[in-house]
């Protein structure tokens, strides 16, 4: 497609009255001044405030600009071991010890957009290129199914093959696939979507299909060098992407998640940017953010960019960044993707992160061809960890942490401001708790190899033993319930949830 075709594309798509409602006297919510200025004046944080802070986000209360900015300034290595550890105590009083997985399925790399950073824009030649039909996008979701994966994240180049249509085909198509497994059988319960900024009209054709989560990554928060790094195509309109969720929000879609590309720009900056992000969320809908991502940038074919940024995060950075962003948005879910290396998302995954993938394919088809080998040409950047599912489920069950599949919050209408509202009183995170359990014993007896299974089995007594201690379980009268349904499940009947 030629470069003519992309702004036809970008002229067609991008609506400037959807972009307008959203601003206040004209100006969008990142104001770089304002962010530098915060990061300055908070540069040296006294001890007792940053102690302070702690508490706060102990509270399940998110932090304001100059406490996040104070948060990343400090210093003392002493101090930061005090920030990890209060980072792991949020994420276990809104989340327990829990971890949710999903796969990521790519359908397209048809791109009309030119992002430095990335293999699939339009000028990289070496890219080959690929659009999957319903009939291969069901394959795909089958091989998924066979991990023992229930949740899904669908991922598109911006493309007019690839529109709201394609999209919400492929979300049918994905939800309508059934899989039999050992004892029962396996299905995707919740597909969530990656995918570049639509209309308030094309994201309500996402909705009334069932999407979970919509996500958009802002990539950078700077105008200047968002400018730079996204120089043509519909994708090169800031602001259109910087309010894609809100749209989102109007359509119906009230899980949204926000993310920024680290590497692109000074960390401390983004991790500023995805605050504000988060307060005007709030601000205009009442709800924050369903989930936040923090990919680092990593080699792509095609991209310099990738591997020559100044900016790039060094690990103990990332922890750090990590360990911020916990504090700072306590209530919302953290992703760290198979984009990191095992010993690296052991650690970052300490720090408070509730989601991640395993057994990810990112070349197009991957998974149901069985493709072994990373393959540069057709993927959008090389993974870090290529480990299967059963695998890392084993690791975390060593660590002493359950594996979840549930997807039961959005099909029991607890989702937008009703969850926010949960995750915040520490509620939510119970029914997931019982929802956990179901769910990995499904995995461990449909999925699992033996060893996987020992160790699943002695977190999964822990657990059950644990449920029946719980207050809010027995004032609920849940427990009963749980232990019905249980049995059931462990008898093979599937997708029982609370
Ligand atoms: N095309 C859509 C878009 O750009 O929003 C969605 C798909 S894009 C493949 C998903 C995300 O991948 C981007 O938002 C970007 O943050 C990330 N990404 C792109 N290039 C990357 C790289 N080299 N390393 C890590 N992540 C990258
Ligand atoms: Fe296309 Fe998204 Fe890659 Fe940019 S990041 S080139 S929009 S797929």
């Amino acid at each position: 497609m030629s470069i003519l075709k992309a702004d036809e594309w970008a002229a067609k798509v991008i609506k400037q009255e959807e972009i307008d409602k959203y601003l206040v006297n004209g100006r969008d919510f990142i104001d770089e001044e304002v962010i530098y200025n915060k990061l300055y004046s908070n540069r040296k944080p006294d001890k007792q405030f940053i102690r302070d802070i702690i508490q706060k986000s102990l509270s399940i209360t998110r932090l304001e600009p100059d406490e996040t900015a104070a948060l990343l300034n400090v210093k003392d290595e002493d101090l930061w071991e005090e920030l990890y550890e209060a980072a792991d105590k949020v994420k276990r009083k809104v989340y327990d010890n829990r971890i949710v997985f999903f796969a990521p399925l790519y359908c397209s790399n048809l791109c009309v957009n030119n992002c430095l950073y990335c293999g699939f824009r339009k000028e990289n030649s070496e890219e080959k290129r690929r659009i999957l039909n319903m009939e291969e996008i069901k394959k795909e979701t089958e091989a998924v199914i066979n991990e023992g994966h229930k949740r899904m994240i669908v991922v598109y180049g911006e493309h007019p093959l690839s529109d709201a249509n394609y999209i919400a085909e492929s979300i049918k198509a994905i939800y309508s696939v059934k899989k039999k497994a050992k004892h029962g059988y396996g299905n995707i319960r919740r597909v969530n979507v990656n995918a570049a900024p639509m209309s308030i009209a094309d994201l309500r054709k996402l909705w009334e299909v069932g999407i979970g989560t919509y996500q958009v990554f802002q990539e950078t928060y700077n105008h200047e060098l968002y400018k730079k790094l996204h120089p043509s195509g519909p994708k090169s309109n800031y602001l259109w992407r910087l309010y894609s969720l809100h749209r989102a929000m109007d359509a119906g879609i009230d899980d949204v998640a926000i993310g920024a590309l680290f590497g692109l720009y000074d960390w401390r900056f983004e991790v500023m940017g995805l605050l504000y992000h988060t307060i005007d969320l709030e601000r205009q809908f009442n709800i924050g953010p369903h989930t936040i991502s923090f990919p680092r940038l990593t080699p792509a074919a095609g991209s310099k960019l990738s591997t020559n940024s100044e900016y790039l995060v060094k690990d103990e950075e990332f922890k750090k960044l990590v360990t911020v962003l916990r504090l700072s948005v306590p209530y919302t879910g953290l992703i760290i993707t198979a984009r990191e290396k095992p010993e690296i998302r052991r650690e970052v995954i300490k720090v408070g992160c509730t989601q991640t993938d395993a057994s990810t394919k990112i070349d197009i088809g991957g998974y149901s061809e069985n493709t072994n080998l990373q393959q540069k040409d057709k993927q959008q950047f090389m993974l870090g960890d290529t480990r299967s599912l059963d695998e890392v489920i084993r690791e975390l069950a060593e660590m002493g942490l359950i594996t979840s599949f549930c997807t039961a919050g959005y099909r029991c209408g607890r989702t937008g401001d009703k969850i926010m509202g949960l995750l915040k009183e520490c509620i939510e995170g119970k029914f997931c708790k019982l929802n956990a359990v179901l769910t990995f014993r499904e995995y461990l007896d449909d999925y699992a190899s033996e060893e996987t299974k020992i160790a699943g089995e002695k977190v999964l007594l822990k657990e059950i033993e644990e449920i029946k201690t719980i207050p809010f379980f027995q004032q609920h009268n849940l427990v009963e319930k749980f232990n019905q349904y249980y049995e059931r499940v462990s008898n093979g009947e599937r997708d029982l949830y609370l």
